[in-house]
């Protein structure tokens, strides 16, 4: 009789899983189903059975729906989520259901349209068809020469392809098989290279520790050939006919090239990608695949480090290093240490790759807890490491940003027909507009930030809100109408550089010129062909491309980022200066790295340019741990925002209270407003706690959520828990 009560997880911002009667459906665990809660149906995932309800058997509602021809979530997904609900203090409920693909958050059955591929039947000849049939004729000749089309390569041959098969087939001529798009393969094979010693080492390194929990730490700098030593891996591991293997990627822009390499090395070996660039279709069939296991290989983004997997062999990280495996809002997770967890769970090992690791990664690493496996050679025959300088501005003039000595690089690669990268961090025209008269600087009336310039669309605009206005006539403060853009962004640099240069061909790539679809693709495409001398881009040409014709690399203006008070903006900026760097001279042209900066001397530099990570990572570890910040402390953040900021307040001083009674080696600091105060128009409060023991600072965490979900002010403030938060 109470084996009929199933623990639903559903939806909604509550810490508990709810108990409904089975209604005659044979449910597993991981079945999605139909309730009702509240008003409304509702999509849930069955968690379990349960003897006993809190509610009594006679209030219970059975469930309306159950799924049952949809294969259920494997249970290591939800093991992971609990895991990650604990952790970051989540609602277990809402974190494993956005997880989810949306069309699986849908009251309707799941389903992403079939695709056919066909071909002729054995014996059919085409005399059968009539010869004015001119595209049954069409497509007969071109199946004989394939042997078997898709749909997309048939409807490539004639807009009424599909009326001509439907004739086909009834006049028995074709076969058609289902095929799941997301596994195509390329049809072009790239051939393998024979591996340098390290990679070799590498490779053999971690295939002799399969199936086993093991970290490595790949740490090799960029064209070091790490791509190469995960594919070798891949290929080695899934030799026999079953496994899978996770492939995480920071960004979305790096997949598809990750992707077309992998399919050319490992044709043989189904993949998917998993974005938030693909249809929902899409999204649901690539996710079902690797549930299914048909898809042996899966390259994903963040999110996709929650995809069933059931025959998981090895995890990879790659640019393990990069914020953006940190999740900003909801479940505050950090997908490089979910892939821990959830290599742990597998016990199978994980590989994080990158030039530039995390400090904690570094640390672990040092510690002796990760094994380290090294590449210190460009892989290419004669490619070299680029030569870093740095131009000392406080002595050399700048004109609109630029000095001398960087123009005259510029020039003589333009003379040579090779590219330069122009690297600034900052996208519009100028970061500021500034009034000569009083110096009043135009603010964004919603967050604590200037608005950008952007010229050629005359406006003003809030990078952090998205807020716009038209760019001012005159100072509100004092009636000035001499207003000036001061300060470099990617749209004066190219203005500039064309009055300089007039015969450069430019290309601008930030994110104002890529919006367009396809956009950065026909860009990189442009400078591959060689259609561009100058780029000018802010870090989303740092990561990855491989340009073999760029033989200089200037770096504008990233002093700001050297006196932040961000306790990570000297790492970020050191392994963003390397990775840049790593995009001059990646083939046997050699390359050059030029870096304007009024500090010439300031060890990060030092470090930068004797390309040595490790002697950066060490001391920016001794500081650390003089700080007693991360990774020697664990440090958490609970953020608050309102309207009103006395609410913040209110709230923020009974968490400090809460915090501090409870008994504890946690430091629990004053709460205190972050730097950007306000944002998006709410008034913003935060506060710190740190650690020594990250068992302490979770203990006290799950004390003080449970209070605080409990206290009034809990709906009138939003608030989130952050654990191990990248900036504080
Ligand atoms: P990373 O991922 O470290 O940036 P890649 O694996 O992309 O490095 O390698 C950089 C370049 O060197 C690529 O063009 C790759 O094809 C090439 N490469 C890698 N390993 C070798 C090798 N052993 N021999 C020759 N070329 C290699
Ligand atoms: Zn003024
Ligand atoms: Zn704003």
């Amino acid at each position: 009789m109470s084996a009929h009560i199933l623990k639903i997880a559903l939806d909604v911002p509550l810490d508990s899983q709810f108990d409904y009667l089975d209604g005659g459906f044979d449910v597993a665990v991981g079945q999605r189903v139909i309730v009702s809660f509240g008003r409304r149906r509702q999509i849930g995932l069955v968690v379990g059975r349960t003897q006993a309800s809190d509610i009594p058997q006679d209030k219970l509602k059975p469930i309306e729906h159950a799924f049952m021809e949809e294969p259920a979530i494997d249970k290591s997904v939800f093991k992971l989520m609990k895991f990650c609900a604990d952790y970051y203090h989540y609602p277990f409920g809402q974190a494993i259901l956005s997880a989810l693909p949306s069309r699986l958050r849908q009251t309707e059955p799941a389903t992403s349209r079939k695709q056919f591929a066909y071909a002729l039947k054995p014996g059919a000849s085409i005399d059968s068809i009539p010869s004015r049939k001119v595209v049954q004729h069409r497509i007969f000749t071109a199946l004989e020469t394939h042997g078997e089309l898709s749909e997309t390569a048939l409807a490539a041959l004639s807009p009424s392809w599909r009326k001509a098969v439907l004739d086909m087939q009834a006049a028995h001529l074709l076969q058609s098989r289902e095929i799941l798009a997301g596994l195509k393969s390329q049809v072009q094979q790239l051939h393998a290279p024979a591996l340098n010693q390290e990679q070799a080492h590498a490779v053999e390194e971690i295939v002799q520790h399969a199936g086993q929990f093991k970290t490595w730490l790949l740490h090799g700098i960029t064209g070091s050939g790490k791509t190469e030593v995960y594919i070798q891996i891949i290929e080695r591991l899934l030799l026999d006919n079953h496994g899978q293997i996770l492939v995480l990627v920071p960004e979305i822009n790096l997949t598809p090239q990750l992707e077309s390499r992998f399919r050319g090395r490992l044709p043989h070996l189904p993949l998917v990608s998993l974005h938030s660039h693909l249809s929902e279709g899409e999204r649901l069939q690539n996710w079902r695949l690797a549930q299914s296991g048909q898809a042996r290989i899966v390259i994903g983004t963040r999110l996709s480090v929650f995809t069933p997997m059931a025959d998981m062999k090895l995890i990879i990280v790659d640019e393990e290093h990069d914020a953006s495996y940190k999740q900003q809002d909801s479940m505050r997770y950090h997908a490089r240490d979910v892939a821990m967890v959830r290599a742990q769970h597998h016990d199978v090992p994980i590989v994080l790759g990158s030039a530039t690791p995390a400090l904690e990664t570094w640390h672990n690493a040092q510690t002796g807890k990760y094994e380290v496996l090294a590449l210190t050679n460009r892989a290419v025959d004669k490619a070299a490491l680029p030569q870093i300088r740095c131009i000392d501005t406080t002595r050399n003039m700048l004109q609109d940003g630029l000095s001398q000595i960087l123009i005259e690089a510029m020039r003589e690669r333009l003379a040579r027909g090779e590219q330069s990268l122009l690297f600034i961090n900052r996208r519009g025209y100028s970061p500021v507009l500034l009034c000569s008269a009083c110096h009043w600087i135009a603010p964004c009336l919603r967050c604590s930030a200037r608005l950008v310039v952007h010229l050629r669309q005359k406006r003003l605009r809030c990078h952090h809100c998205g807020h716009e206005q038209k760019i001012l006539p005159a100072c509100p403060s004092c009636g000035n109408t001499d207003l000036h853009p001061t300060g470099q962004g990617t749209q004066r640099l190219e203005n500039t550089l064309a009055a300089l240069m007039p015969e450069a061909r430019i290309l601008r790539v930030d994110r104002d010129s890529t919006q367009r679809k396809n956009a950065l693709h026909d860009m990189l495409a442009a400078v591959h062909a060689d259609e561009v001398d100058i780029l000018v881009g802010t870090q989303m040409l740092a990561k990855g491309h491989d340009f073999p014709n760029l033989t200089l690399v200037g770096v504008i203006d990233t002093d700001s980022a050297l006196f932040s008070p961000d306790f990570r903006a000297a790492e970020r900026l050191f392994s963003q200066l390397m990775q840049v760097a790593g995009r001059a001279g990646r083939s046997e042209k050699s390359g050059e790295v030029l870096i304007q900066t009024a500090f010439p001397d300031h060890v990060l530099f030092n470090a930068l340019r004797a390309q040595d990570y490790p002697a950066f990572a060490n001391s920016l570890l001794q500081e650390r741990e003089l700080m007693q910040f991360p990774p020697y402390r664990y440090i958490a953040l609970l953020k608050a925002e309102a309207n009103d900021f006395a609410l913040v307040q209110r709230f923020l001083r009974y968490a400090t209270d809460t915090a501090r009674a409870y008994p504890s080696n946690v430091m629990v600091y004053d709460p205190v407003r972050p730097q950007m105060e306000r944002l998006k128009g709410m008034e913003r409060g935060q506060l710190l706690m740190q650690a020594s023991s990250r068992q302490s600072l979770q203990k006290l965490l799950k004390t003080l959520v449970a209070s605080l979900r409990a206290h009034p002010l809990n709906t009138k403030v939003r608030w989130a828990v952050d654990v191990d938060p990248l900036e504080v």
